[in-house]
């Protein structure tokens, strides 16, 4: 069991903020992840700057996308606490910076290693322009040293 946080704007959907964006397919893919993700028991968290303050209910109205898609949403930018000092266990904790095992983010860059969810990914077209930014990373960071 992994606790898989995943981005919404620009990787569940188009990034349109403050609008939903459109789905395209690489979205699905991702969709399609996630739901992998909860099969296999994984906690999802939803990990967004989105809220409901200001006046508009851009989280609720992200939450309602992921309904209308079948994206398996278990907490939304918090997370169970796993038993820490201080905070009753369960409760959910709400974190700009929620704990996970992965994050799923269109902007996301892991310059360790490959995830395994990135390996689920690995025949994709921008995976493969991300891995390609990877490499320019670290031969950039290699000529820091
Ligand atoms: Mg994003």
């Amino acid at each position: 069991m992994a606790v898989v946080a995943v981005d919404f704007d620009g990787t569940l959907c188009k990034f349109a903020f403050p609008e939903i964006g459109e789905v395209e397919q690489i979205h699905i893919e991702v969709h399609e992840i996630v739901r992998i993700c909860k099969r296999r028991g994984d906690i999802i968290i939803l990990w967004t700057c989105r809220d409901d303050r200001g006046g508009r209910l851009y989280l609720t109205e992200a939450l309602d996308f992921c309904k209308a898609y079948n994206i398996p949403i278990d907490y939304a930018n918090g997370y169970p606490n796993p038993g820490w000092e201080g905070f009753k266990l369960g409760e959910v904790i709400p974190c700009r910076k929620v704990s996970a095992d992965f994050y799923i983010d269109d902007h996301g860059v892991n310059p360790i290693h490959e995830s395994s969810i990135m390996k689920l990914w690995k025949a994709n077209e921008e995976i493969e322009n991300l891995k390609a930014d990877v490499k320019y990373l670290r031969e950039q960071l290699d000529k820091c040293v």
